[in-house]
């Protein structure tokens, strides 16, 4: 299976994806094997360039509620079974299954970790651990003696973004359209009836807008406005470093929001700043090299040292190598995806995944292709864009 890219719009579709990230190319692959002659269009000359390949690739089924469990599984059955599902003989997606590990020294955090593996054992995740300090250490000796609690999962873990994004594109039938932006949209009898693209119009009955953080300036472009946000988020790369088990799990810090996990012979360092706040969408997403200190330096209160001391020892030595890069996170109001159709008949999202487009990238796309085809029912989607939405308390991952 050959991937077809080309600068020639086709003039029709049955239908067109905005977007050519790990999310446009997973609706491109539900699409194409539902018999649909889709386009993506993408406005860079290769796909996958702008978040997908900053996103430190995890996945985990230890979530805050029932609906994005049961979207992750439904992701993680696929990426277990890829080359199977998609035809992709020996295709490798670098699946990691390590492991997600929250730790706290923080005795109420610890309660609410308790509730939580609770709650999700109650929605059926029963592998879902909790670990008091001593055997969260003996499990994981790189721990710091100050952690008290922690729960874990060894079944969740890390894929690579790139190779997940170009196995649904290469397994797909569709034609991707690169260096084409798209530009506006068709209508007719208030139904979507084209796009109009920079380098001419595809006529369509059906646009699923997968813009990244770009999908809340392509749906005004037809006079709709969903609450989606783009937020800064920075990935700091570290390729060598001795002291990183790299059979380690994803470690999160629950008290400072400290997280890493192995990468290359090193790490990915991540942290979600809840104070850092929404801008404009961007081709080009500016680093802050505060951020290698807010995450390294052992005297930050957002250290990675706090939860696994190693890292005081990299700090200190100063020789090894980083790299540091950022995209944006896509929020909804509820930090939850909006999937499927919008108020005009035949315009449907794939977005705001806040976080989570990597691991919801199969469950979200096979959904929106089904709610796209009637096969799903839009009253009972529990991503629909009119859901009631409470502003989310912000999580630390
Ligand atoms: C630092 C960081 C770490 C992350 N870690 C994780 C993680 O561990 N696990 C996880 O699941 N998720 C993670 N994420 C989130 C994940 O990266 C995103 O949810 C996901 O990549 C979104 O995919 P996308 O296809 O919507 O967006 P993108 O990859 O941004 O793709 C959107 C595409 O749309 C194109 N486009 C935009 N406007 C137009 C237009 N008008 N015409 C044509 N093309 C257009 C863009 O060029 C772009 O290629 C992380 C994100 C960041 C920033």
């Amino acid at each position: 299976m050959t991937l077809v890219l080309t600068t020639d719009p086709p003039p029709t579709a049955d239908l067109v994806v905005i977007g050519g990230g790990v999310l446009g190319a997973a609706t491109a692959f539900y699409a194409s094997r539902a018999g649909l002659r889709t386009v993506v269009v993408e406005r860079r000359p290769v796909l996958c360039s702008l978040t997908t390949p900053v996103a430190a690739g995890g996945f985990r089924l230890q979530f805050d509620n029932r609906e994005e469990t049961a979207l992750v599984r439904e992701s993680l059955e696929t990426f277990e079974n890829f080359a199977e599902v998609t035809g992709l003989r020996g295709y490798d997606l670098r699946l990691q299954k390590q492991g997600y590990l929250f730790v706290t020294t923080d005795p109420p955090t610890a309660r609410r970790q308790a509730e939580r593996v609770a709650l999700q054992q109650s929605w059926g995740v029963h592998d879902v651990e909790l670990l008091k300090g001593s055997e969260a250490r003996y499990r994981f000796p790189y721990l710091s003696e100050q952690i008290i609690s922690a729960r874990y999962r060894a079944g969740d873990g890390f894929v690579d973004p790139k190779r997940l994004t170009y196995g649904y594109a290469r397994a797909s039938n569709a034609t991707f359209l690169v260096s084409t932006s798209a530009t506006g949209f068709q209508l007719a009898g208030g139904r979507i009836a084209g796009v109009q693209t920079s380098r001419g119009d595809i006529a369509t009955n059906a646009v699923v807008i997968a813009a990244g953080p770009f999908t809340g300036q392509v749906a005004r472009l037809a006079g709709l406005d969903f609450g989606l946000s783009a937020v800064r988020r920075h990935r700091l790369v570290m390729p060598e470093v001795p002291e990183v088990p790299s059979d380690a799990p994803f470690v999160i810090d629950e008290d400072n929001g400290a997280h890493w996990r192995p990468a290359f012979q090193g790490a990915y360092l991540v942290f979600t700043d809840p104070s850092t706040p929404p801008g404009d969408p961007l081709w080009s997403v500016p680093t802050d090299p505060e951020f290698v200190f807010l995450l390294l330096d052992p005297s930050s209160e957002h250290t990675v040292a706090r939860a696994c001391p190693f890292w005081r020892a990299v700090w200190e030595r100063g020789t090894d190598h980083w790299v540091l890069q950022a995209g944006q996170y896509t929020y909804s109001p509820d930090h939850r995806p909006i999937l499927g159709p919008t108020p005009i008949p035949g315009l449907y999202l794939n977005a705001g995944y806040s976080g989570h487009g990597v691991m919801g990238s199969a469950g979200g796309s096979r959904r929106v292709v089904d709610l796209l085809l009637g096969r799903a029912d839009p009253a009972t989607n529990p991503f629909r864009w009119d859901r009631p939405m409470t502003a989310h308390a912000f999580d630390v991952i």
